[in-house]
């Protein structure tokens, strides 16, 4: 059964090629995913369509309302069953992690809620079960952070893409960044594909790679390494001729 994830947006036209091409276009046509798209304007409560209005208290820019996103929200929730999960994007949220987009991706419905201006009236908490940042930083929308979520839940989706191990392989899987990859040709303006992945031996290139993923990990990612080790016993699995 597809998993069904509606949006609700100010701006649903922002979605049109992100939903017709890649895997998540691709996932959408083989109806893995089946995606609604909703406007909280058409939940405005007034005649000039507005919804948002200045900060009590004062300071810049406009808050979103809490009438017409209730009314948005909850309309999206009556039309299907289950009652979606209902994820409000926000950079105050949770940071998005690979483990975050595998509980989600196994969520029987999904409903995002993506913020403008300068995002919501605190009182529409209540509505939501989650609150997801993609990032330290501060975006003008919550569509492209919407976007983000579908693209790294469908990917995660079976035969959303060709071969199921490549997600087994890819960075975050086991906490480690993904092996350095190459492809022809072997030379390129004086650089060469490393020796171990032409001799045809999988075991050696297996051990290979796994070495290269925590090397990388290590050298880029100390956090991500750091947990690794603890995960392995507390102590550097390299130490001990371990792979992963
Ligand atoms: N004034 C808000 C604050 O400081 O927390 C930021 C509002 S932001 C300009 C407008 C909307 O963009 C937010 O309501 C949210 O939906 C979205 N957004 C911005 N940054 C985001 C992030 N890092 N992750 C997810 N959504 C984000």
């Amino acid at each position: 059964m597809a998993l069904r994830i509606d949006i609700v947006t100010l701006f649903v036209e922002m979605f049109d090629g992100f939903l017709s091409a890649g895997v998540v276009g691709r996932a959408n046509q083989r109806h893995l995913i089946e995606v609604h798209r909703t406007n909280i304007r058409d939940f405005s409560t007034n005649k000039y369509g507005s919804v948002d209005d200045a900060p009590f208290g004062g300071g810049v820019g406009m808050v979103l309302q809490c009438g017409p996103v209730y009314a948005a929200v909850e309309h999206v929730q009556g039309l299907a069953s289950p009652r979606g999960h209902l994820v409000l994007l926000s950079p105050q949220g949770q940071p998005l992690t690979q483990a975050l987009a595998v509980e989600l991706a196994a969520m029987p419905r999904l409903v995002l809620l993506a913020g403008h201006y300068e995002g919501f009236d605190e009182r529409i908490r209540p509505l939501v079960d989650r609150e997801v940042s993609i990032g330290d930083f501060v975006l003008s929308g919550g569509e492209v952070a919407a976007m983000v979520v579908i693209d790294a839940v469908t990917r995660l989706l079976p035969g959303a893409i060709g071969k199921e191990e490549s997600v087994e392989e890819e960075s975050f899987s086991d906490g480690l960044l993904e092996y350095p990859q190459y492809t022809r040709p072997r030379e390129f303006r004086g650089l060469s594909v490393p020796e171990i992945l032409l001799n045809g031996d999988h075991e050696k290139i297996r051990l290979w790679r796994a070495e290269q993923a925590k090397e990388r990990t290590r050298q880029r990612r100390p956090d991500l390494w750091a947990a690794y080790v603890k995960r392995h016993n507390d102590k550097d699995p390299r130490d001990a001729g371990e792979t992963p």
